[in-house]
Order: C-alpha cells, then structure tokens, then sequence
C-alpha cells in the first residue's frame, strides 16, 4: 500500500501522469472520507490520492470537509506521509501571486471544526513546529531544482470561512502571518496525532484585502489554474525523495503524547 498520501483539489489531480491501481471508500469511526481515494502512481511514486472538498461523493466547503475521517482513513491505508496541495491568500508584499509557499507555522482562527481524536482521553500534542521538516526539506530542495519561486517558511493563517476576511481582519492578520486560506487547521495537526508527516504545498492566488480592493474565486481559481503545472511537478520531483532517510519526530511527537 502506498505510504503517501496527497489531499488536493480536482486541479492537482492529473489523470494523464496518475495511473490509478486502486479505489477505497473505507468506513471510519469518524465517518466517510470527503470522496473515494484512489492509489496509483506519479512518477513511479505509490501514492493514495484524497479529493479534499470532495469529487465523487458530496461537495465540502472547508468548514464541512470530514477531517478526521480523511486523516483515520489515510492512516488505515497505511499512509506515512500527507502532503497537502492548497491555494492562499498573501498577507505581505513579497508573497506574490503564483508564488509556492512550504508552510512552517500555522495560526488557528477557525471556530467550529472538529480538532482532536482525543475527546474522552487526556492527550497534549507537542506541536512547535507543525509541518514536518523532512517534508520540507525535500520539496523545498524540489524548487530549488526546478528553479520555482517558493518560499521555505511560511505562516498560515488558518481562518474558518467561507467568506473571505473584512480589511480590519486583513491588517491584523498581516502582524502574525504570510498566507492566508482555510484548511490547514485541523488537518496538520490531526495528522500529528497520528503520528504522520505533513506537509503544505500553498500557491498563493491573490494579495488578501489589504492590497485587493476585493477577492473572489474567480481570481482564485484563475491564478490556482495557472498555477497548477508548477504544483504538478514539484510533485514528480519531490515525491521520489521521500522514505530515503527520514529525519523528524513526527512519529515521536505522537508516542510520547500517548497517543499511538
Ligand atoms: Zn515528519
């Protein structure tokens, strides 16, 4: 079974490199993951592949995506690694539209998600450094080789949506952070409690309201589709990397939680 998992939208799922071997819809204790995942293949890479906002069985605003269950139901298959492919708003002048962000922080401002596995146990995740740094490190040396512009490091802001923030938000979020979307939180950090390596591949697709007179999706999907083939072949490039010598504690981090 593949140990990498990629949650990303309808855009970075590309079925001319992606030879599909298999499909799984598995139950969960958490409910039903957001669409079928589908194993197969990018560059000879194994990977299992998770429509986050769903394809084939609903539709999932960021508010509404079954976290958990997508999370569980990677980890069920067997999944080491999750590598998340989503679009941003920026927050500073020097992350301009199309450029690739490699996350390192996130700040949570979403409001009714579902965050933990832990309800009815004591488990404190240990979570300074969110997004794992072997991941990083791996699709960071990947830009650098196909001479993308990215940035290694990054703060998410993490807001709870779907409407997009007022200028007041805007300015005070540009004091705490770089980027700005909707999805990061809970998946990073349920991915943790699982003792999972996680990973944010952002585009940024617009200056946030700070900069912009307005957002609209529109915009967003433009620049994101634009974008798309940079995305795509990161991925090709990256993906082969990953298992050669792993270096973090993600896993750690989990067991001395307790929560493996
Ligand atoms: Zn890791």
């Amino acid at each position: 079974m593949p140990e990498i998992a990629i949650i990303g939208g309808t855009g970075i799922y590309n079925p001319d490199t992606f030879e599909i071997t298999d499909r799984a819809y598995p139950d969960t204790p958490y409910g039903k993951p957001s669409s079928t995942i589908l194993t197969g293949k990018i560059s000879g890479t194994e990977v299992a592949f998770l429509f986050r906002h769903g394809k084939d069985k609903g539709s999932y605003p960021p508010s509404s995506v079954p976290y958990r269950a997508n999370m569980y139901a990677l980890k069920q298959l067997g999944c080491k690694y999750v590598i998340s492919a989503c679009a941003v708003g920026s927050l500073q002048e020097e992350f301009a539209p199309g450029d690739l962000v490699i996350a390192d922080q996130f700040i949570d401002f979403t409001k009714k998600r579902e965050y933990t596995y832990f309800d009815d146990k004591i488990v404190h995740i240990s979570i300074p450094e969110p997004f794992c740094p072997y991941l990083n490190d791996i699709f960071s040396g990947a830009a650098e080789k196909l001479s993308l512009k990215y940035h290694k490091g990054g703060r998410y802001m993490c807001i709870e949506g779907p409407r997009f923030s007022t200028k007041a938000e805007s300015f005070m979020f540009r004091n705490f952070a770089d980027i700005i979307g909707m999805t990061v939180v809970p998946e990073c950090q349920l991915a943790r409690e699982l003792g999972m390596c996680y990973c944010s591949l952002a585009t940024v697709t617009d200056y946030d309201v700070w900069k912009e007179e307005a957002v609209d999706i529109e915009m967003v999907k433009r620049t994101m589709s634009e974008c798309l083939g940079n995305v795509l072949r990161l991925l090709e490039t990256g993906l082969p990397e990953i298992g050669k010598g792993r270096c973090c504690s993600c896993v750690e981090a989990a067991e001395s939680a307790g929560a493996l």
